[in-house]
């Protein structure tokens, strides 16, 4: 046993002396080969998506990913913690089952939407109808009151599920453009429609409910075969349905043809108050300029109709790998590195604004910052967001990157800085130095953000482990630069679109207790 213990003790002070002696081509080689040869990408997604699930800011499913996180961490001997910067609407989605009860059974897909009131166990079955076709907001008024008891239906039918590249590779070309030109007017004349009523898609939905509506069915196509954008609901007592584009247009021409379908919803969910919110910040403590930092940034939370995974748990799996290879392969770095796990991004970047405000220390300190967060794919843009010398030092940096992992990367110098979409925009508000690892889009946009086939089956690996690669490099080579990174601001130039000058986008406070009234 001693001997052991003697041995074990000779072989760490030589791996430390060997550590020290290593060359930054040896630790970018060693980084490379961790997170090729030992990847945890895999059992970090299983655990996240299909163990944890969806996290949704202020649902047990994202207190517990944050519970998962700092554990994680810790079995890797890094220190991490849950830091509260708020309160959120409480809520727990349950069992969501709809079928159609008349004029023939049939079982549908669909969910509850975000934050949906519960119909309880027995469910609520009534009728359904759609807008009317109205000439003012006076004509709606009239109409309003016979929607009580009543289904409302308040999305468009789409014409077709098929998406365009499908047509395109299929349809003859008169056909593809007849359906494209039927269905722009379609369109053209629901927004007027919509604009006559007085409300707005987002508005109606609480007008209804108002007017006795027992519950709402909607559907927001996502473009995709089978993809519907799935948000929050905005109602205090009756129950939003999303519900497939195949089973929604069923629906819709059974009532167009006057079969008066009925449905029953069964809608479980609970209230469950106010909770706290939460960032997951881990750290990896600096030995030499300890009040300097880099940050690995991603946001934790999702929206809930499927399980996160391409937004934004491959930013996320992505951050968790680049530092356990870090931990693993230069364990005592020159500056201080911190992994943020946002909260309530989706909601307006709430975690992450929540933490520069409170952090300014930290934030003076920003030696970097990197954040992912659009998709699975490769990192293909970074953009110097306005700082006038990132070409500098993110090119210095870049320099130690081997080709494989960088030759798709198109670098864009000095850029203009972000005023939102991800969390590195709450930094740069700031004035301080943090980029966006933007991915390749692997029809991110139609088929995986926000829609209810954002699943682990779309994780493309090998994407993603380039990506822990690239940012635990990047992290290295910031973490050991011999200069502090400027933050002098480049000359904004005309925005194209406006005609004006270009400002500098400026720092906004967090919604520190959301959905609640
Ligand atoms: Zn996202």
């Amino acid at each position: 046993m001693q001997r052991q213990l003697l041995l074990t003790l000779f072989l760490s002070i030589g791996f430390i002396i060997n550590l020290r002696a290593q060359t930054t081509e040896e630790i970018v080689a060693a980084i490379e080969k961790e997170g090729t040869e030992n990847s945890q990408l895999e059992t970090l997604a299983y655990q996240l998506m299909d163990y944890n699930g969806p996290r949704l800011v202020g649902t047990p499913e994202m207190k517990s990913a944050h519970d998962w996180a700092v554990n994680t961490y810790k079995s890797w001997g890094i220190d991490a913690e849950n830091q509260q910067w708020g309160t959120w609407k409480g809520w727990q989605r349950g069992i969501t089952h709809v079928d159609m009860v008349s004029p023939r059974v049939a079982s549908l897909h669909a969910t509850q939407l975000a934050w949906s009131p519960s119909t309880g166990k027995k469910g609520v079955t009534a009728a359904l109808v759609t807008l009317p076709t109205v000439g003012d907001s006076m004509a709606f008024a009239k109409w309003l009151p016979s929607v009580k008891g009543k289904i409302v239906m308040v999305s468009m039918m789409q014409p077709t599920g098929r998406p365009d590249d499908n047509w395109e590779e299929f349809a003859t070309e008169a056909s593809f453009a007849k359906m494209k030109e039927e269905r722009e007017a379609m369109e053209k004349a629901w927004d007027e429609n919509m604009k006559n009523t007085g409300y707005s898609s987002r508005t109606i939905n609480k007008a209804l409910e108002d007017a006795g509506a027992v519950a709402i069915a909607q559907s927001r196509w996502s473009r995709g075969f089978g993809a519907n954008k799935i948000f929050s609901a905005g109602t205090d007592k009756i129950p939003v349905m999303d519900i497939s584009l195949e089973d929604y247009g069923m629906l819709y021409r059974m009532v167009e043809h006057g079969a008066k379908p009925e449905i029953k919803i069964v809608a479980e969910s609970e209230d469950l108050g106010e909770v706290p919110a939460f960032n997951t910040i881990a750290t990896i403590p600096g030995t030499e300029l300890p009040d300097e930092y880099i940050i690995l940034s991603a946001h934790f939370d999702s929206w809930d109709g499927a399980t996160g995974a391409t937004d934004n748990g491959t930013g996320t799996i992505t951050m968790l790998e680049a530092a356990r290879i870090l931990k693993k392969v230069y364990p005592n770095p020159k500056r201080t590195i911190l992994i943020g796990h946002w909260g309530s991004e989706e909601q307006g970047l709430n975690g992450s604004r929540a933490f520069v405000e409170d952090n300014p220390k930290i934030v003076e300190g920003l030696q970097a910052l990197f954040n992912q967060d659009n998709g699975t794919g490769r990192v293909v843009r970074i953009s110097g967001q306005g700082f006038l010398h990132a070409y500098d030092y993110l090119g210095r940096w870049l320099e130690a990157v081997p080709d494989a992992y960088k030759n798709e990367i198109e670098t864009t110098f000095p850029g203009t800085p972000g005023g939102g979409g991800s969390d590195y925009a709450s930094f740069v508000a700031a004035g301080a130095p943090a980029f966006s690892l933007s991915s390749l889009s692997w029809a991110y946009w139609n088929y995986t953000w926000h829609t209810n086939l954002d699943t682990y089956d779309k994780i493309v690996f090998d994407d993603v482990r380039n990506n822990a690669i690239l940012t635990a490099i990047l992290t290295y080579m910031a973490c050991e630069d011999p200069e502090k990174t400027s933050r002098e601001k480049a000359v904004l130039g005309i925005n194209p679109r406006t005609g004006e000058q270009r400002e500098w986008p400026s720092q906004r406070s967090p919604n520190r207790r959301g959905g609640l009234d």
